[in-house]
């Protein structure tokens, strides 16, 4: 092996560059992945968030095999196919004693090194030790990125309270917005609303378990929802989009006692207002949830394994490491992609075919 590796990284959402860098060096309690897929991620595309922080390796949806581990590590092997999550909780600090592991106070200390779209990262032993996940034989790579996107998704679900046969609406049928869509009908959702500009995405939210569908440019949101639910509004409603006015809309069409669901960041400005009246009188109560814990990465992987679920459907493109910029490109404009998994050896490292 040379010591040089090739990595894509982010300048700006117009500038993404192949560079070569060194292949990092392991500590004893570490291990070395070789990237074999890593999923681009919709957060990536907030330019306020990133172009700050840049230049940086991009990705954080990993899915990879062990090629070289420290001698104190003991779980697992070279060889092993892994996920491993990039956010992860310390287990000790208050809000982890609270169950609340996505408010770990030190979340973030502990990062996959350099980022996932190179050829190769480190895993540090707190990632090692706390969400690190086996892949299982019939789980393509492709497939086990989704563990944290996903998570992400089924953490939400895990803190709206769908009760059996609620009509749940899903605004935005991303890749996100699928996952709830695809997802919801676990949790007991009935009826499940996909609720898009797109009728590509609508029609794909279909094949993903939507029961029906509202595209605002052609039809009367509200109107339309009453019409599918009996003439009520949603018990839940999941945002799915980052803006203010979808939260608020959101907020709108959320039946007595229900649920608003907010399953993106907006920008820091401006601040959303909100019907004092009507949360009070509905008694609607609002969650959110940011990022995926280990219990989030590991149901998905459960699901996976059990092909309870279809990540296969979302993953519109695959792409070798120089396309990066072109398949970023193509989900800044979004268009008729979904989920895009960057492969840094080429497409040939998968095991399966990852298109249906
Ligand atoms: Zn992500
Ligand atoms: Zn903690």
């Amino acid at each position: 092996m040379t010591d040089t590796m090739q990595a894509a990284v982010y300048y700006n959402n117009h500038d993404i560059r192949i560079e070569e860098m060194p292949i990092p060096e392991i500590g004893p309690d570490e291990v070395l992945v070789k990237t074999i897929a890593s999923g681009i991620c919709g957060g990536e595309l907030m330019e306020w968030y990133h172009a700050p922080r840049a230049p940086k390796v991009m990705g954080h949806e990993p899915a990879g095999i062990i090629v070289d581990k420290g001698p104190q590590v003991k779980k697992f092997n070279v060889g092993d196919r892994i996920f491993v999550n990039h956010y992860v909780s310390c287990g000790t600090c208050r809000p982890c004693l609270r169950g609340r592991f996505t408010q770990c106070e030190h979340l973030k200390e502990s990062k996959l090194f350099p980022g996932t779209t190179g050829q190769y990262f480190r895993v540090p032993s707190r990632q090692l030790n706390r969400d690190t996940l086996i892949i299982p034989d019939n789980v393509s790579f492709a497939e086990a990125t989704v563990c944290e996107p996903w998570g992400c998704v089924v953490g939400g679900l895990k803190v709206t309270e769908i009760l059996p046969g609620d009509t749940v609406l899903v605004i935005g049928a991303g890749f996100m917005g699928l996952g709830f869509i695809h997802m919801a009908p676990l949790f007991g959702a009935g009826k499940v609303i996909a609720m898009d500009l797109s009728d590509w995405r609508l029609n794909k939210a279909k094949t993903m378990g939507a029961t029906h569908t509202i595209n605002p440019s052609t039809e009367k949101v509200e109107e339309k929802l009453r019409d599918i639910n009996g003439g009520y509004l949603a018990d839940v409603v999941i945002v799915t989009v980052p803006s203010v006015n979808l939260y608020s809309q959101g907020h709108s069409l959320v039946e007595k006692g229900g649920f608003l669901h907010l399953g993106a960041p907006t920008m820091p400005e401006p601040l959303w207002q909100i019907n004092p009246q009507r949360q009070y009188f509905t008694e609607m109560k609002i969650s959110a949830k940011y990022s995926a814990d280990h219990n989030d990465t590991s149901q998905i992987m459960k699901w996976l394994a059990a092909g309870r679920i279809d990540a296969l459907s979302t993953i519109t493109h695959r792409v070798e490491l120089k396309d990066t910029l072109s398949a970023f490109m193509m989900m800044v404009e979004a268009g008729e992609s979904l989920k895009t998994i960057v492969y840094p050896h080429g497409l040939d490292q998968e095991i399966k075919p990852v298109s249906k």
